[in-house]
């Protein structure tokens, strides 16, 4: 009884899933959380009402802090509702197609496929930026982009004048989503100013990431208030939990936004040492340009790097399965103490 695309696709894997982890004496740079805890704690004790459809302290926080309007605005259980609520808004099936440019974060095929929409990948240029050529021979059909902005897993962010002529080419035709999940580690990368230019734009961001809150989930869609009002239509009546918007309402307030920064700016500190470092290591054939939290490396035999690091208890995310990505892992940025430990590890691996 099962609709077919289910039971033939192959599932999203998640950083948790691959390694089932129960001992907390792990370091874990595999799923590109923050190393950096805060610690928060609910203000509110009383469930028994629904929460607001769309809460309007934290859309109000969330407004000043990417200067926009409220009206711009949609709170989700995270960006990964985001994708599965565009889709699902916009695509008819059989008709329409997403477009992506691999390799890049898995949920947009994933997304599809649970959905039954089909997919068009257009390969990423040598420096993983967008074959635009390519893309414009390839939109009949097309009626979502998605376009990973820093890219997850290569790291690098895209060049904003390719964006902007995709934005271009595609306006009143095709809609374009920019997934900004790690948009804070390279701030002016950020197209938030084009919304009110282009409308079809939309940008998707979270808490998940830099502002260490991956256990919350809880995301936003940014675009014009006419897709706005329409995905609210589709969105579920209640999504976002009372004891979410309480804690991401305190994540948001002008104190812990400075944290975030601040945290920001050691992570990507840590990023500089470590990768100055392993530059010495001759395990490491090459580290790929990084915007983010998390560094792409090529390795000359990335499955033995793997398995010593596990033994080790530090766990990687393994990229080798991607056609262009073979002998690649794809590490975290964690705490200081962490990237010395990884580091020692690494140098003990090359000769
Ligand atoms: C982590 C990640 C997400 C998921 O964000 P959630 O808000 O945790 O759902 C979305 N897109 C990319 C590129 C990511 O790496």
């Amino acid at each position: 009884m099962i609709r077919k695309n289910i039971l033939n696709f192959t599932p999203y894997k998640s950083a948790r899933s691959l390694y089932k982890n129960n001992h907390n004496d792990l370091i874990t740079l595999n799923a590109n959380e923050s190393p950096i805890t805060s610690i928060f704690s609910l203000n509110k004790k009383i469930f028994n009402k629904y929460p607001e459809p769309q809460s309007r302290e934290l859309i109000n926080l969330y407004s000043k802090y990417v200067n926009l309007s409220t009206q711009n605005i949609l709170i989700t259980r995270g960006a990964d509702e985001g994708i599965d609520l565009i889709i699902r808004t916009f695509c008819n099936k059989k008709d329409d197609k997403i477009l992506f440019c691999p390799p890049t974060y898995d949920m947009y095929r994933v997304t599809a496929e649970i959905l039954d929409i089909e997919y068009l990948m257009i390969n990423s240029n040598i420096n993983w930026d967008l074959d635009l050529n390519k893309i414009k021979k390839n939109l009949s059909n097309i009626k979502i982009i998605f376009i990973c902005n820093p890219n997850n897993p290569t790291g690098n962010y895209i060049d904003k004048n390719n964006i902007i002529k995709l934005l271009k080419l595609t306006k009143d035709k095709i809609i374009v989503v920019i997934d900004e999940a790690y948009i804070e580690f390279c701030i002016d990368q950020t197209l938030t100013n084009f919304i009110n230019k282009y409308n079809n734009l939309i940008i998707l961001r979270t808490l998940s990431k830099a502002f260490a809150l991956a256990g919350l989930r809880c995301g936003f869609i940014l675009t014009n208030k006419y897709i706005i009002d329409i995905l609210v239509k589709v969105i579920a009546p209640y999504p976002i939990p009372e004891p979410v918007i309480n804690i991401a309402t305190q994540a948001l307030n002008s104190k812990n936004l400075i944290i975030m920064q601040n945290n920001v700016k050691t992570i990507i500190n840590n990023k500089k040492w470590l990768i100055k470092n392993l530059n010495k290591c001759n395990c490491i054939k090459n580290i790929f340009n990084s915007a983010t939290n998390f560094i792409l490396i090529k390795f000359h035999n990335s499955e033995i790097i793997f398995k010593k690091l596990i033994k080790k208890k530090i766990i990687v995310r393994n990229q080798n399965h991607e056609k262009k990505l073979n002998n690649c892992l794809r590490i975290t940025i964690g705490t200081f103490i962490e990237c010395k430990k990884l580091l020692f590890e690494l140098q003990k691996l090359s000769f």
